[in-house]
Order: structure tokens, then C-alpha cells, then sequence
């Protein structure tokens, strides 16, 4: 690639901790796993995160806490975020809040957005187990099945107008859990690769 422009590199645009608002801090490398410790880009802090929503009143920095998030694995080695985040408490009532970091993960997930998305690829394009999906995430299978499952339903299913331009549906069955023999069936739409309907 004679003309590609080059920029410095940079572990937080890298991992596409940007678009989720984040800025990465410290790593800690190890041969199987990597966790990159995170908080909230400068950039991307709310205004309304300084103030009270029960009196409108300013908040003042109290402490910090952690959130451990699962990120996309590079390398097939499961990436863990360990995101700081800072609380606030109201100077009128005391009310105390934490900064919004809606934006990397909703609301108790374990995995950020970019997980769930390389999740749902992996086992819809790449026709990975869950299994394979909890191992490279570094979760639970069951934090893997439910987040992929809620996903699924959310951006796949939730979609009124899935059906629209499918030519070619193909149905799909393979095995989801082998020691309990759960078979899963999908029924794609061939030409996006999307999965309209599962059971
Ligand atoms: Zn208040």
C-alpha cells in the first residue's frame, strides 16, 4: 500500500474503544488473555453528567468504580475491559450517580456493543458455537447465549422489515449445545447472510 497515510499508533482506536467513548489508560498483557484498563473519553462525557436529575443541582466527583466489560477478542485472545467510573454526588440532596457509559455497554450488560456485535456475526456468519464465542470472549456460556440471543432478537427480529429484497431463504439446523443435543433452526435470508427467524 504505496499511499496509505499512516498515524501514530494507538491502542484505544485500535480496539475501537473510540466509537464507544472510551480511552484506554493502562494493558496488561498476558499470553492467553489482555485486559486494557479504560474510562470515558474526555470527549465524550456528558454535560448532564455534572448535574443532579432529582434537583438539578451540580454534582461534585466522589469516588470511582469498575465495570469489567468483555470487548471483541484480537487474536482470537479474549480482550477485557476494566472500565473506571466516576460518581458524582449532588451538593442540594445527596443523590449520587455514576458518569453514563451508555455508550460502550447497556445497562448491567457484560459485554460491550462491539462484543455483542462480533458475537453475533461470529455465530450467524462464522457458524461458531457458543461455545466457541464464550471461550474467545473470556464469559460464561451462558453470558454468551443470552447476550447473543437478546441481540439477535434485538437487531435481527425487532426488524419489521427483515423480509424486504429477501431472494433466497435457507434453513439451518445444527446442534447449539452438544451434551444437551439442543438443536437450534434458523431461517435465513441467504443474500444478507441475516438470520430472519430462529427456534
Ligand atoms: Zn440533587
Amino acid at each position: 500500500m504505496p499511499d496509505a497515510t499512516f498515524a501514530t499508533p494507538d491502542v484505544t482506536t485500535f480496539c475501537r474503544l473510540d466509537e464507544l467513548g472510551l480511552v484506554v489508560v493502562g494493558q496488561h498483557l498476558q499470553p492467553d488473555r489482555a485486559v486494557l484498563a479504560c474510562r470515558v473519553a474526555d470527549d465524550a462525557v456528558e454535560e448532564a453528567d455534572r448535574w443532579c436529575r432529582r434537583c438539578g443541582c451540580e454534582g461534585r466527583p466522589r469516588d470511582t468504580v469498575t465495570r469489567r466489560l468483555a470487548h471483541e477478542p484480537l487474536g482470537w485472545r479474549p480482550t477485557t475491559l476494566l472500565l473506571t467510573i466516576r460518581r458524582y454526588r449532588c451538593t442540594g440532596c445527596g443523590h449520587v450517580w455514576r458518569q453514563d457509559t451508555s455508550r460502550a455497554a447497556g445497562p448491567r450488560a457484560k459485554l460491550t456493543r462491539t462484543a455483542l456485535r462480533w458475537a453475533l456475526v461470529g455465530l450467524v456468519r462464522q457458524h461458531l458455537s457458543v461455545a466457541r464465542l464464550a471461550e474467545a470472549l473470556a464469559v460464561s456460556w451462558t453470558t454468551a447465549n443470552s447476550a447473543v440471543l437478546a441481540e439477535g432478537r434485538r437487531v435481527l427480529l425487532d426488524d419489521p422489515a427483515r423480509f424486504d429484497n429477501v431472494q433466497v431463504i435457507g434453513v439451518d439446523e445444527h446442534v447449539v449445545r452438544h451434551e444437551a443435543l439442543l438443536f437450534r433452526m434458523e431461517v435465513r435470508d441467504l443474500r444478507r447472510f441475516a438470520v430472519a427467524a430462529a427456534g
